[in-house]
């Protein structure tokens, strides 16, 4: 029951003016009438005191004293209401009635008195006290059954036309109503009441609203779709084409690098130098595509592993400190908190954060200091704040373009492109990633002066602190034995590098173009380790590692590590679930490739 509907509005507005109504009666018209009753009797009540005036004169002209007397009592005893009757003479003596005279007081008692003269001689006076009340009561009686009978029927009334408006209005603005509510939750197919009355125009008029905004509900969702749709294509568009430029970039750096590793004069030093950097600046380019891309389609998920924000911190400045001192800058690093602590976060990006921030205040810097500090809040329960401080004496940026820079493809100066490189995508993915992880980064700079950095991130605190460890590096020298590894991947390049670069460290090499071909070469022979690209055609590098774990070759125990462009959680997974040891990502490094083959067991376990 809903009490603001329409329907009990009107039963309410019934009841408030009946009792309005009542109220007028009973305190305004009724004491107003009661008043011109008495005004109307007491005319009344003087006309017949002047009949019978004008009745016992000639009585009193003969001085038939008898006859006034029985004529006064007689009308005395037939009107009920009459108290008293008294005639006195001129001279004052009373001549009706005999006895003593009546008294009575009270609001409806009136009095009447007439002079009997006859030719100018004064004959007496005539009074008449008259009660009015038991008249006014029974009028009063009288007009209150009048007054109910009037409200029953009005209220009759009243309740009928409430019914009708009910039948009516009522019903059918409901039915808009629910039609409405229907149409909030996209059903557009409620029927409408019709008629020619207002509540059928609103009826139409919400009609056509509502088709309005079905065809424009179903146009926003066709192009939402299309929207998500290109979206979606652009993201697969720009992960192949990731891919294929990552896979010539993988054969240009690390062969670069092995080319430097080698005699060169400094000459050709200096060009393989460039190579080298031009190379790494080309595959952060395609790595931050790559990553927008990601964020956009709400691909990119966060990995939760224990790590050492020591080492991370440690790590993140050893990767801008040569690019700081090649400009002549001072790079300064502090850490302020406990060494020991571990962390569960996901360690790569939140470097990647630090790197882009310390590599821009690089950057922006032509000459004084870069300084990098983490500060650890005092940790509690399992929580803890880790702030990073990250302060240029650089170009400083404008207030106007502050607003601007953590959005995609914005850089302070149209300039700053040409003047510093750059394609103003990094800030935009530390925001996106601090937000993704609960963090948040702020600024505060000033033009020509420099700038600071700062963010800051709660991270729950690993259980017991992981102990600090330098990560063992293999040397083929120290195994005393020939280690065999095992190359699969379909691309050429890939093959070349990685087997390059494995040889340079002392491991017998031999490849495969895909999973099948693999999988006859790890029945044949046994491997120490083998790498295995993931996607390849005829058989992919999961499904080659299934077989090779469940056929019980001399492979079945090998180490499997999956070589991988992307290091997302759910690919990892997946390697993991198909009985991969361990993941690379590509391109690969000297560096990474010695510190998995060092966890190579020492001995054959045969
Ligand atoms: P990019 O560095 O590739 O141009 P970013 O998104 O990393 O793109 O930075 C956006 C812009 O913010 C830069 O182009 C620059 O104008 C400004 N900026 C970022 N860091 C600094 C800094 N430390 N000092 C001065 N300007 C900066």
């Amino acid at each position: 029951m809903n009490l603001n509907s329409i329907r009990y509005q009107i039963i309410a507005v019934i009841i408030a003016g009946a009792l309005v109504g009542t109220a007028l009666i009973e305190f305004a018209w009724s004491p107003r009438m009661n008043e011109l009753l008495i005004d109307t009797q007491s005319l009344e009540v003087k006309r017949e005191a002047e009949i019978l005036a004008d009745g016992i004169l000639p009585y009193l002209l003969s001085n038939q004293i008898g006859a006034v007397y029985e004529t006064l009592q007689s009308v005395n005893d037939r009107y009920e209401s009459w108290i008293e009757v008294t005639l006195h003479r001129a001279d004052g003596r009373r001549i009706f009635p005999l006895g003593p005279a009546q008294t009575a007081t009270g609001p409806a008692i009136i009095s009447e008195a007439v002079k009997i003269e006859f030719e100018g001689q004064n004959l007496g006076v005539l009074s008449v006290v008259v009660d009015l009340g038991p008249g006014i009561e029974r009028f009063r009686n009288e007009q209150l059954r009048m007054v109910y009978v009037a409200a029953v029927i009005v209220a009759f009334i009243l309740f009928a036309v409430a019914f009708i408006v009910d039948r009516l209005f009522t019903r059918r603005l409901i039915q808009i109503s629910r039609a409405a509510d229907e149409m909030a939750i996209g059903n557009y197919d409620v029927s409408l009441p019709q008629g020619r009355d207002e509540v059928g125009m609103m009826a139409r008029s919400f009609s056509a609203m509502r088709a309005q905004i079905q065809y424009q509900t179903t146009s926003l969702q066709e192009a939402r779709t299309r929207a998500e749709n290109a979206l979606e294509a652009r993201s697969r568009f720009i992960a192949t084409m990731s891919h294929e430029i990552r896979t010539p970039l993988n054969g240009i750096i690390p062969v670069a690098e092995l080319l430097n590793a080698s005699d060169l004069d400094p000459d050709q030093r200096g060009k393989v130098e460039t190579i080298v950097q031009s190379g790494k600046a080309l595959s952060s380019i395609v790595d931050d595509i790559l990553d927008v891309s990601m964020l956009e389609t709400g691909k990119l998920t966060l990995r939760r592993g224990e790590f050492s924000p020591f080492e991370m911190c440690a790590e993140a400045s050893a990767i801008v400190r040569p690019s700081a001192q090649k400009k002549g800058l001072a790079f300064e690093s502090e850490y302020l908190g406990p060494k020991d602590l571990t962390c569960i976060g996901d360690a790569d990006r939140l470097r990647q954060v630090l790197i882009n921030i310390l590599g821009n205040a690089v950057k922006f810097t032509e000459t004084g200091t870069v300084s990098f500090k983490t500060y650890v809040e005092e940790p509690h329960a399992d929580r803890v704040m880790l702030r990073f401080e990250v302060a240029d004496t650089g170009v400083g940026i404008s207030e106007e373009a502050l607003g601007r820079i953590f959005y995609r493809f914005e850089q302070e100066l149209q300039g700053t492109k040409c003047r510093f490189g750059g394609s103003g995508l990094g800030l935009s993915i530390v925001k996106s990633l601090l937000d993704a992880m609960g963090g948040t980064v702020t600024v505060q700079t000033s033009r020509g002066v420099g700038s600071t950095f700062r963010v800051q991130l709660e991270l729950d605190i690993a259980s017991a602190p992981s102990p600090q460890k330098q990560k063992p590096q293999f040397d083929a020298q120290e195994t005393g034995r020939q280690r065999f590894a095992l190359v699969v991947d379909d691309s050429e390049i890939n093959r070349t590098v990685a087997s390059a670069m494995l040889r340079s460290i002392g491991l017998q090499v031999e490849t495969a173009d895909n999973g099948l071909s693999a999988l006859l070469k790890a029945q044949q022979k046994k491997f120490d380790v083998v790498f295995m690209d993931m996607h390849m055609p005829e058989m992919d590098g999961l499904e080659a590692t299934k077989h090779i774990r469940e056929q019980d070759g001399p492979n079945a125990e090998t180490k499997i590590i999956a070589l991988t462009a992307s290091v997302q959680q759910a690919d990892i997974d997946k390697c993991k679930a198909a009985g991969m040891d361990d993941f690379m990502p590509k391109p690969l490094r000297v560096d990474r490739l010695k510190e998995i083959l060092a966890e190579l067991p020492s001995e054959e376990q045969d």
